[in-house]
């Protein structure tokens, strides 16, 4: 499953640069698809085509946060979570409703870097 910032966040910061995926942005900040990725187009599920440099709404505009859809809980990168191994008050955990199994995250990562 998908890594999720609590509202426990101090905004530090120090999880943002730690994400091979660039899934973690700064509260009030826009994310995009092809920041820290191959994409630069993604197709929807409702079949809504988007650049990778589209700006998308921030998820939190209080807290870092993480999105989902760019989280691969690090798998293919590292052996566990980099957020929440540098996280100073624990507070990037698992999100009980991004289940997702091992496989998926490693297709999610091939499609998102192109392999
Ligand atoms: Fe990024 Fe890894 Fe944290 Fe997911 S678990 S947000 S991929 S650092
Ligand atoms: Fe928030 Fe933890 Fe990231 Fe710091 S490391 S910004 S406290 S989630």
């Amino acid at each position: 499953m998908a890594i999720m910032i609590t509202d426990e966040c101090i905004n530090c910061g120090a999880c943002e640069p730690e994400c091979p995926n660039t899934a973690i942005y700064e509260g009030g900040v826009e994310w995009t698809w092809g920041g820290g990725t191959n994409l630069s187009e993604v197709e929807l599920e409702d079949g809504t085509v988007l650049s990778g440099e589209d700006e998308m709404e921030p998820v939190s505009d209080e807290f870092y946060y993480i999105v989902s859809d760019k989280c691969t809980e690090c798998m293919g990168f590292h052996e566990e979570p980099q957020c929440a191994a540098v996280c100073p008050v624990d507070c990037c955990i698992e999100d009980p409703d991004m289940r997702e199994t091992e496989e998926e995250l490693l297709t999610k990562k091939a499609w998102m870097h192109g392999e």
